[in-house]
């Protein structure tokens, strides 16, 4: 396949390209603009023109440098072979494909989707929407052969976008809808992602009907789809094997499957745990579950969430300990859809720890919550630190406030044994360090541990000072 046509370079070498405020001349959808999508759908043959580009709105030659624009990608895909199960996976290749681009940055999915181009990629000619619906046609063709005709649509003008916007939201809710009707115990196969090794080569996603992938766009059957029809791809099958932890969700298949997959950096995984071996993330989590040490609860907060989040920090902060294919007890990346499901951290607690989340979240999953639970739940609107927190918690009768006397006790008798000077016995029970968090600085508690480290470093991280 050959892109000599286009004036700049295409392939997987520039997927990993970033591109800054000051080296961009337009940005596309994000969290500043209020409606953006993409989508795939199959069609019949005779619904669409392979290789037709079409255009709702300006185009990139026609856009103000530095202004921010909306983006709805609509990519109509036909061939004998197709099934709608496929289209979600077919999705998730726009922010592959996008990224292949030099000049173009490519950022999120589905109604989250965020794109910059480079300065130089438009002095260099790529100034047409036509070329980059070409780019997107040929590359699905060629990656996917299962694909035998493609057409993309772009719309960019906040007008033109709007119904295909809702159509896009219905088609996301059916398949969410679609995929909370199954749960793990059903199921005798589970699948696993590495479409983001690109940006964070140690991680890989396990997705499972109850855990679908933390970018929210796989759900448990599309991903059986796709590795169906592509079993050697980057979505491929994944036998639980022994189920070893049943509370946690530990399987010995999927610790294998992560210890390979990470190069044998991982080699456990608590499918339902944001405290203990968590599943690692890698950048484009829908959201993020944060323990808030000073209630001894969770806390969730959305990437549309512009606002600080009650731990006192924005959701780039979070996103930025969250993410890179780590490990980090306390902060898990996680899918909207993961919340309502019945396993969702319950090996840390549950929903039942979950004491505040942005209204916007409670309002798309709240019917799908405990709704006893759901009034206890606190959101920016009702509290804004963490001793509004409290007090609105106690007021609440929040389940998690009946560990507090229990913690504090301990705590208390701690502190008498320090005042007495008494040999503190101590066991080799494993620990963890939930990470930075609180809005008064943080706190470190480690309960029934014995240390042995040559020293220990406790910084103060200062925000990254913008260059004027
Ligand atoms: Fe695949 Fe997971 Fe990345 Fe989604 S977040 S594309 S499921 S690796
Ligand atoms: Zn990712």
């Amino acid at each position: 396949m050959s892109f000599s046509d286009m004036p700049v370079d295409v392939g997987p070498v520039y997927e990993g390209e970033r591109i800054r405020a000051n080296q961009m001349y337009v940005e596309l959808g994000g969290p500043k603009i209020e409606k953006h999508f993409e989508l795939v759908r199959v069609k019949s043959p005779k619904e669409i023109k392979d290789g037709q580009v079409i255009l709702h709105g300006p185009d990139i030659k026609d856009m103000k440098e530095g202004e921010r624009y909306p983006i709805g990608i609509l990519v109509e895909v036909a061939g004998p072979e197709l099934e709608e199960d496929l289209e979600a996976v077919f999705e998730r290749r726009i922010h592959e494909f996008c990224n292949f681009v030099n000049g173009i940055m490519h950022l999120n999915q589905r109604y989250t989707n965020w794109m910059r181009i480079s300065k130089s990629a438009f002095e260099k000619g790529l100034n047409s929407f036509d070329m980059l619906g070409t780019i997107l046609i040929r590359l699905y063709k060629a990656e996917l052969p299962i694909i035998e005709q493609a057409q993309v649509t772009f719309y960019t003008d906040a007008k033109e976008i709007e119904k295909p916007y809702d159509m896009a939201l219905e088609i996301y809710n059916k398949r969410d809808e679609r995929a909370r009707t199954i749960h793990d115990e059903d199921v005798d196969m589970f699948y696993g992602c590495v479409l983001c090794q690109s940006f964070a080569p140690t991680h890989a996603c396990c997705i499972t009907p109850d855990r679908t992938s933390l970018c929210g766009s796989i759900n448990w059957f599309d991903a059986r789809a796709a590795a169906k029809v592509d079993p050697k791809g980057p979505i491929y099958e994944v036998p639980p094997g022994e189920c070893i932890n049943e509370l946690a969700g530990e399987f010995s298949g999927v610790n294998e499957m992560i210890k390979k997959r990470s190069l044998g950096e991982i080699e456990r995984i608590y499918l339902y745990s944001g405290m203990e071996f968590p599943h690692t993330s890698c950048g484009c989590f829908e959201a993020i579950d944060f323990y808030i040490p000073e209630v001894n609860g969770h806390g969730i907060v959305d990437r549309n969430y512009g606002e600080v989040a009650i731990n006192g920090l924005p959701f780039s902060a979070m996103a930025n300990q969250t993410g890179g294919g780590k490990q980090m007890p306390g902060f898990n990346g996680v899918s909207i859809q993961y919340i309502a499901s019945p396993k969702y951290q319950k090996y840390d607690g549950g929903i039942e720890t979950i004491v505040w989340m942005p209204k916007a979240v409670k309002d798309r999953i709240g019917e799908l919550l405990p709704q006893d639970l759901l009034p206890k739940i606190a959101t920016e609107e009702e509290v804004q630190d963490i001793n509004q927190l409290k007090d609105f918690l106690k007021e609440k009768g929040h389940p998690v406030v009946e560990t507090w006397a229990e913690l504090e006790a301990m705590e208390e008798e701690e502190e008498e044994w320090i005042e007495e000077g008494a040999m503190v016995p101590m066991g080799t029970v494993g620990m963890t360090i939930p990470g930075v968090g609180g809005a008064g600085g943080f706190k470190v508690i480690l309960k029934n541990c014995k240390i042995h480290a040559e020293s220990i470093i406790i910084k103060k991280i200062e925000p990254k000072r913008r260059k004027k």
